[in-house]
């Protein structure tokens, strides 16, 4: 590994969960930047997700799209094997797809609870699992990158900033954490680097509604005065996956414009 190396992810192959929209597309379009050929998962999005196949294409790299809802098991292996049969083993995975069911705490269904927890959480841990039994199985390739393999979470600032009306969503975040690490602890001697990132408020679909109504109490939580783009993730997520960043182990790196410095605090509190 070369010093002067960077972001270069040439001969690799990336699989982002959830890359139809939002954080997910851009990643894909940051990793396919850095030389990455792209995986674009999505769950019923066909035409969005071939939008984005054509924006990767477009950087002049190999992309293909994979139907797979990441909260059942047989979709997670599925689109694994459809992965590796189009573009090879995963070098990278980016465990992203995430999604939100807001309640009160008195009238949340089993269902808005389940909803979130499947995606969020079991489909971390069943995306995870998954690509560390094929990271396993194609091995250290010392010539493309000194890891095994490459697992990176979308977490969120609610992983620590506890969150009122979003119980199941905040949970599924704070569990997210806690299935990173320890992970990350159990399979770093096999050379396997798993990190997360953690958003603070970033412009997608899944807070439209939020920002429509609420922009300006929003930004006063922001200390660095902007909302954030999907790209100001995407890009620290295909750093993240380079070898720049080969010794972060078990990390989460906000991206949250100091959200999680809590600026209602700054006078006094
Ligand atoms: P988004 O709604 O554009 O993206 C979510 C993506 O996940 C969508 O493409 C959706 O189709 C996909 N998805 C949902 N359920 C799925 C399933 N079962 N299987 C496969 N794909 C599924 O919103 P986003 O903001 O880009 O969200 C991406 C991730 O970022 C989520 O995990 C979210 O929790 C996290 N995040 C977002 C913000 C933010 O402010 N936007 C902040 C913190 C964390």
């Amino acid at each position: 590994m070369s010093s002067s190396k960077g972001i270069d992810l040439t001969g690799q192959t990336a699989i982002v969960t959830g890359a139809s929209t939002g954080i997910g597309e851009a990643a894909a379009i940051e990793l396919a930047r850095a030389g990455a050929d792209i995986v674009v998962n999505h769950r019923d999005s066909e035409d969005d997700a071939r939008d984005t196949v054509g924006k990767v294409e477009a950087l002049g790299r190999r992309a293909v799209a994979i139907q797979a809802d990441v909260s059942k098991e047989e979709d997670v292996i599925r689109l694994f094997d459809e992965a590796e049969a189009a573009l090879g083993p995963a070098d990278v995975v980016f465990s992203n797809a995430g999604r939100q069911k807001d309640a009160k705490i008195g009238d949340m269904t089993l269902d808005d609870w389940n909803a979130v927890i499947s995606v969020n959480l079991t489909g971390a841990f069943l995306v995870g699992r998954e690509a560390i039994r094929r990271f396993r199985k194609k091995g250290i390739r010392a010539e493309i990158s000194p890891a095994m393999g490459k697992l990176i979470y979308n977490s969120s600032v609610h992983q620590v900033i506890c969150w009122a009306f979003h119980a199941n969503y905040a949970a599924s975040k704070g569990g997210m954490h806690m299935l990173m690490q320890s992970m990350a602890q159990e399979v770093a001697n096999e050379r396997i680097r798993i990190n997360s990132v953690a958003p603070g408020a970033i412009a997608t679909a899944i807070n439209a509604a939020e920002r429509a109504s609420h922009e300006a109490d929003i930004l006063r939580l922001i200390p660095y005065g902007r909302i954030g783009e999907p790209a100001d993730v995407g890009r620290v997520v295909a750093w993240l996956a380079s070898d720049a960043a080969d010794y972060i182990v078990g990390q989460t790196i906000f991206v949250d414009g100091a959200m999680t410095l809590y600026p209602e605090f700054r006078g006094n509190g």
